[in-house]
């Protein structure tokens, strides 16, 4: 039986979106928009670093929204269990620096992102995506090592990592992505992905 490894989106999947609550807690309706919204993640990226500029906000004013955050119902003790059965890797599109607080309540499950550029200010400058589509590039290279991959997201940018896996679940995706790509299973609960997942584990 070929050995298998999981691999999960992050935000939206594990964690409440990181923009979306910094949105919230600062009343700046813009960064509400997220790869739901915006497919093409450099242009939401770019429109993102330059409102927070716009609104002379640095790094520690994210952070300390970060810190108030805690990981979705029910998502520690389903990455627990997963984490249990079978190996586990995060594919992320967010940064080190936003991850490490969740990161740390999640009990600091591997996890492959970017990283931001700032200034001595602590002014984020730039973003530094290591890898552009890291997340097909991440399971393309499982795959090389003999791996089967087990991929679930909630995305757009998700799309590609869970195509290139042998197996793609859609976890709280809207329905509108769903309906575009209905060769993805899409479930609501961990309880139902996660007997999805053991099952494709069994079928190996
Ligand atoms: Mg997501």
């Amino acid at each position: 039986m070929k050995q298998t490894v999981v691999t999960l989106d992050l935000e939206g999947v594990l964690v409440p979106e990181i923009w979306i609550a910094f949105a919230e807690k600062t009343g700046i309706k813009e960064l509400r928009r997220t790869t739901r919204d915006e497919p093409d993640y450099d242009v939401l990226m770019k429109g993102r670093l330059k409102i927070l500029n716009e609104h002379n906000l640095n790094l520690a004013d994210i952070q300390e929204v970060i810190g108030t955050l805690a990981p979705l119902e029910g998502a520690k003790a389903f990455l627990d269990e997963l984490r249990r059965t079978t190996q586990v890797i995060i594919l992320s599109d967010t940064f080190e620096q936003f991850a490490s607080p969740l990161m740390r309540q999640l009990n600091w499950p591997t996890l492959f992102c970017h990283r931001l550029e700032l200034d001595a200010a602590g002014r984020i400058v730039n973003y530094r995506l290591r890898q552009k589509n890291q997340k097909q590039h991440s399971v393309a290279a499982l795959k090389s090592l003999n791996y089967r991959v087990i991929a679930a997201g909630d995305s757009f940018n998700d799309t590609t990592m869970l195509a290139e896996a042998d197996v793609g679940f859609f976890i709280h995706a809207p329905e509108s992505i769903q309906a575009q790509f209905p060769q993805f299973r899409p479930f609501e609960k961990y309880d139902d992905l996660l007997a999805a997942i053991k099952d494709a584990l069994s079928a190996a």
